[in-house]
Order: C-alpha cells, then sequence, then structure tokens
C-alpha cells in the first residue's frame, strides 16, 4: 500500500522489472510483418517522467522500438488542434468491444468508426490531419510534433516497418474503402494509408514515448519544456477517450487493473498518463490474446498498486 512518504520511484521501477524478469519472454510478438516478428520477445524497458520533470528507467528504456498504433494519440492530438470538435463528425467516442481492425461494426454503423483508436478511426483521423497537405507534408508534420512534444530532434520514422506495414496492410485498406465508400474520408485511399503506415512506424524508445505523453499528465503543457500543447480540457479528454478506447476489447480489464489512461500499441509498446503525476511507458513485445503488451500492462499494474496512482483512487 502506498503510503505518505515520497515515493521512491527508482526502487520501484527497478523493483518491478527485477520481478518480472524471469517472465520476460512470455505473450505472443506481433508477426504480420517481419520487422515486428524478428524483436527480441525478452526486451522490457520502462521510463517514468514525473510532472516535475524527473526520469526513471529500467531495462531497455532507451532502445527505439515501433509505437505502432500509440501514434494515434499523437495524430489525435493534431487533428483536434487542426479542426476542433468538429472531428467527432466523423469518429465516435465508444469503446469498440470489437477487435481493433473489425469491419463489421463499421458497415453496421455507416463509415462513422467508434472512436480514434481502433483501425478505422486513427485512419479517419489521419484523414483529417492531411488536410491541405500532401502525404510527404502530413507525415513530416506528425515526425515535427512528436520531436517537439519530446523536445527531442533523433525520433525516427523506420521506413521499412512503413514499407512492410503498406505491402500487408488489406485489412486497412478494406477498411479505409469501406469508409471512402460512405464518403467519411476526403482523400484518396493510398494518400490516407500511406500517411497512417508511416505514424505506426515511428520509432521511439520509452524515454521519448514518456516524454511526448507528459503534457497529457501535466493538463495540457510539457513541464521540460514550458510548451502548452492542449488546453487542459483538451488534455482531459484525450485521456478520458485513451481510458476508454485505449486497448481495443482490453480496455475494460486495462482500467480494472490499472486505472489509468493508456495507449497500446502492437509492438507492445504502452503509454500511459497518470494525471497531475508523471507520464509512463512500457515495452515487453509479448502480447496478450487483446493485443496488448502481456507484461507491459503487469508491469504498470503494479506501478499503479505502488504508487497509488489510479484515477479511480489509490
Ligand atoms: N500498423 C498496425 C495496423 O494498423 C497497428 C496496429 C496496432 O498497433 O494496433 O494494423
Amino acid at each position: 500500500m502506498p503510503g505518505t512518504e515520497p515515493l521512491d520511484l527508482q526502487s520501484i521501477v527497478d523493483d518491478i522489472h527485477h520481478e518480472l524478469a524471469p517472465r520476460l519472454g512470455e505473450g505472443k510478438v506481433a508477426d504480420y510483418i517481419p520487422q515486428l516478428a524478428r524483436v527480441d520477445p525478452t526486451r522490457f524497458g520502462m521510463a517514468v517522467v514525473t510532472v516535475d520533470g524527473s526520469v526513471y528507467r529500467a531495462g531497455d528504456a532507451e532502445i527505439p522500438f515501433s509505437i505502432q498504433s500509440i501514434s494515434k494519440v499523437f495524430t489525435l492530438t493534431l487533428a483536434l488542434g487542426k479542426h476542433g470538435e468538429n472531428i467527432w463528425k466523423r469518429v465516435g467516442r465508444e469503446p469498440s468491444g470489437s477487435a481493433f481492425n473489425s469491419i463489421v461494426q463499421l458497415e453496421q454503423e455507416h463509415g462513422i468508426p467508434r472512436n480514434p483508436f481502433i483501425n478505422a478511426g486513427a485512419i479517419a483521423i489521419t484523414d483529417l490531419v492531411l488536410a491541405g497537405h500532401t502525404p510527404r507534408e502530413a507525415i513530416g508534420e506528425i515526425v515535427r510534433f512528436v520531436r517537439y512534444l519530446a523536445d527531442d530532434e533523433d525520433i525516427l520514422i523506420d521506413h521499412e516497418v512503413a514499407r512492410s506495414e503498406a505491402a500487408t496492410g488489406y485489412r486497412n485498406f478494406a477498411l479505409a474503402n469501406f469508409m471512402r465508400s460512405f464518403g467519411k474520408l476526403d482523400h484518396p485511399v493510398e494518400h490516407v494509408l500511406g500517411v497512417y503506415f508511416h505514424q505506426c512506424a515511428l520509432a521511439m524508445s520509452c524515454v521519448q514515448l514518456a516524454k511526448a505523453g507528459l503534457f497529457l499528465a501535466a493538463s495540457g503543457s510539457n513541464p521540460l519544456t514550458q510548451h502548452s500543447v492542449v488546453s487542459r480540457q483538451r488534455a482531459r479528454r484525450i485521456n478520458a477517450l485513451m481510458l476508454t478506447c485505449g486497448h481495443y476489447d482490453g480496455s475494460g480489464d486495462f482500467a480494472y487493473r490499472v486505472g489509468l489512461p493508456g495507449k497500446s500499441g502492437v509492438g507492445g509498446g504502452i503509454l500511459v498518463a497518470a494525471p497531475g503525476k508523471a507520464s509512463v511507458a512500457v515495452w515487453s513485445p509479448g502480447l496478450n490474446h487483446n493485443g496488448n503488451s502481456l507484461l507491459g500492462s503487469l508491469a504498470l499494474e503494479m506501478l499503479a498498486s505502488r504508487t497509488g496512482w489510479s484515477v479511480f483512487g489509490g
């Protein structure tokens, strides 16, 4: 039980890493593209960046990995900045209860995806980010935004991952074509998916990711850079979406076990905001049956219980 004394966050992250060490390699690494399939399944990284700017690391916290769907948080933030609340004409705000790449719901709901964090919803958001841009410019805008958030010019896209995603992304093409057929995408499918595959191919370390997400834990501003990213209200709303929709159809379970807004990706990363406290990123490539990092979720469950940071009360 967390007490009233100051938290020793370095000991907490070290202990979590140590306790999970015997289990590294558990879960199933995503294998739909070779670049993800060949990632060492025993990798484990964790980074905690507190709102007062302290950074705590464990394991492979400095090694970049494919952030995949975690990028959806950054493009949602960009789209909200460009279009404001108008984005909700294109995408809903409800948990989907279906697999991340489900097409059935999209047909039933006439091309309006349930939320911005399932694939269809993220593709609709990427379409909005493309407004007024060529695909190349939109990709540049996304990379610049993430570098600005993390205050780190070294963040790159893994172009090999982007190429593989495009070569195998049949279902994403199906989702995008479906939305286009309902008149819910403004740009050609190839352009939208070109940008989408590149955003998913961003490679970032846990430390970079935790820094990039810090504005969500700190009421919309990044205390490390003093950059004001979004309003307090917008940060709160993005957190609400992450809590309810950030883990595909495992979102309820993640809220139950961890109790923090988070977004996972099939590369095995999870970005979490503990409002008023810290931004946390974890990476362990083995996934559970919902496509969320198995040990990453467990590490965050341990962190939440040891810090008392759950938004539902310590
Ligand atoms: N690039 C992946 C896809 O669109 C992302 C999946 C994910 O991380 O959820 O299939």
